[in-house]
């Protein structure tokens, strides 16, 4: 107890730590305030350890650097750029897409200036903020008009609140969704007012179904695209141009929430072919709604495109107000559509596409070069190999469709808990890179891996000491 007590009063003050070279060096990077306080916290948490005697006194040096590294920490940005290499290419907790470069572009020049959102250049009077993708997406669509929201979660909100509030809103059985999160087709629905009304069972639904389902108090028909999963076997569903028939037949509106929404033939870039959102406004839907972060490969946004009454009446829907969005991203949204307009460049262009697009041969070689520096990187505890895997497309596009990719795969020689660390590890990079753990393994899939010099830097930092203990 006399030790500690004598120990307290060597510790040093805030003015002398403040006073060392380090600390002379903190002030500059974190300013005056930052640097006192955390000091200052870290002067508190040593008296605590000396108290419990489970310290020795520290020097202004120590004290100093302690510090520094609590600053640097806490100045890191939780959302700096990370390594997708989880073999999942839209992957939704790493923020899905990334945007073309002409978008990014578009989005930084709005961001540090003024620019005419709702201003007509033309007139000198007010404008309208839809207006700058309005007519791109009724190109891209065929659709009478359009607007733009959040996200589709919101566009399917806004629009269900619009048609069905108070009012019955048909769905099949076998769409009732859940899209991960909190977004559950039903649950939506209440929110939006609408009172839910489930027709057919989960495998089948047939036409008669919907028919003997509508009745006075019916606000919408609602088709919903099964984006995560795929029902198979026994199964049968009405497709989107016979409901849009019995929908007309009977006067009420068919709400096609077609999910990912694919703007372009996807067979042209060697992937699956999904229903276009021109096909299912061409077959007859009076609304469809799909996501600007998926397949699109834009930034977050839910478009709503159709019939121009149906348009109108979103737009005046006070709902509308509270999901809009922001210049940037509408600045980053009118730069991506824009590349739509030439398909042949667009897999050059747009990242998701050039990612989708990538030859299991171009990244198994690229799995090659950089085995000997992941294998260095690891240390003898770890065998890296390179291996095929399978890539997911991510965020409920083309569920069941996977495409070929290559890795590296690192197994360790001592067992699971090294793995642990070594995972830990590279995602405690600078740059964290994100792989996946799978039977005993690391698995890095290269799919999505752009920037090999910028890997390779990331690699030569990681800390062996902290990996194979
Ligand atoms: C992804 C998805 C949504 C939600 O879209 P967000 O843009 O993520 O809000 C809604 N419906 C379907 C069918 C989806 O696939």
């Amino acid at each position: 107890m006399e030790i500690s007590r004598a120990a307290l009063r060597d510790l040093p003050s805030v003015d002398a730590v403040l006073k060392s070279a380090t600390a002379v060096a903190l002030l500059e990077r974190f300013g005056r305030f930052a640097t006192t306080e955390t000091i200052r916290t870290v002067l508190a948490e040593t008296r605590v350890a000396l108290k419990t005697g489970t310290q020795d006194i520290p020097t202004v040096d120590q004290v100093a650097s302690l510090a520094l590294t609590r600053l640097a920490d806490s100045d890191r940005s939780g959302l700096r750029p990370v390594f997708n290499l989880t073999g999942t290419v839209l992957h939704t907790n790493l923020g899905r897409a990334v945007l073309a470069e002409a978008a990014i572009e578009a989005a930084v020049a709005a961001m540090r200036d003024p620019v005419a959102l709702e201003f007509d250049l033309a007139t000198g009077s007010r404008g309208e903020r839809d207006e700058h993708v309005k007519e791109l997406l009724c190109a891209l669509t065929g659709a009478e008009d359009a607007t733009v929201v959040n996200n589709n979660a919101a566009a399917v909100l806004l629009a269900l609140n619009t048609l069905a509030a108070r009012r019955e809103a048909i769905v099949s059985r076998g769409e009732l969704i859940e899209i991960g999160g909190a977004f559950r087709m039903p649950d939506i629905m209440s929110r939006a007012g609408a009172k839910l009304v489930e027709v057919g069972t989960t495998n089948r639904t047939h036409p008669k179904d919907y028919a003997t389902a509508i009745n006075e108090a019916t606000g919408v028909i609602l088709k919903v695209h099964t984006s995560n999963y795929r029902i198979l076997g026994f199964t049968s569903e009405v497709g989107g141009a016979e409901l849009a028939r019995i929908a007309a037949a009977r006067k009420v509106p068919l709400l096609n929430d077609l999910g990912s929404g694919t703007l372009v033939d996807l067979s042209r870039y060697g992937l699956k072919r999904e229903p276009t959102v021109r096909e299912a406004v061409a077959e007859g839907a009076d609304v469809v709604t799909f996501s600007g972060d998926k397949l699109l490969g834009g930034p977050q946004a839910g478009f709503i495109v159709g019939k121009r009454v149906i348009i109108e009446a979103i737009n005046r829907n006070p709902l509308k107000r509270a999901l809009r969005i922001d210049k940037i991203r509408l600045a980053a949204i009118e730069a991506t559509l824009k590349l739509y307009r030439d398909p042949d460049r667009l897999a050059a262009r747009l990242p998701t596409f050039r990612l989708l697009a990538r030859p299991r041969s171009e990244i198994e070689d690229q799995a090659g070069r950089l085995l000997p520096h992941m294998q260095h990187a690891a240390g003898r505890a770890f065998t890296v190999s390179v291996c095929e895997c399978e890539c997911q497309i991510g965020s409920g596009a083309l569920p069941l469709d996977t495409i070929p990719s290559a890795g590296l795969r690192i197994a360790s020689n001592a067992g699971g808990i090294e793995l642990e660390r070594l995972a830990a590890a590279l995602r405690g990079l600078e740059r964290p890179v994100i792989g996946r753990l799978e039977e005993g393994a690391i698995i890095l899939d290269l799919r999505c891996l752009t920037d090999e010099g910028a890997f390779l830097s990331a690699l030569s930092t990681l800390d062996r000491d902290a990996t194979a203990k």
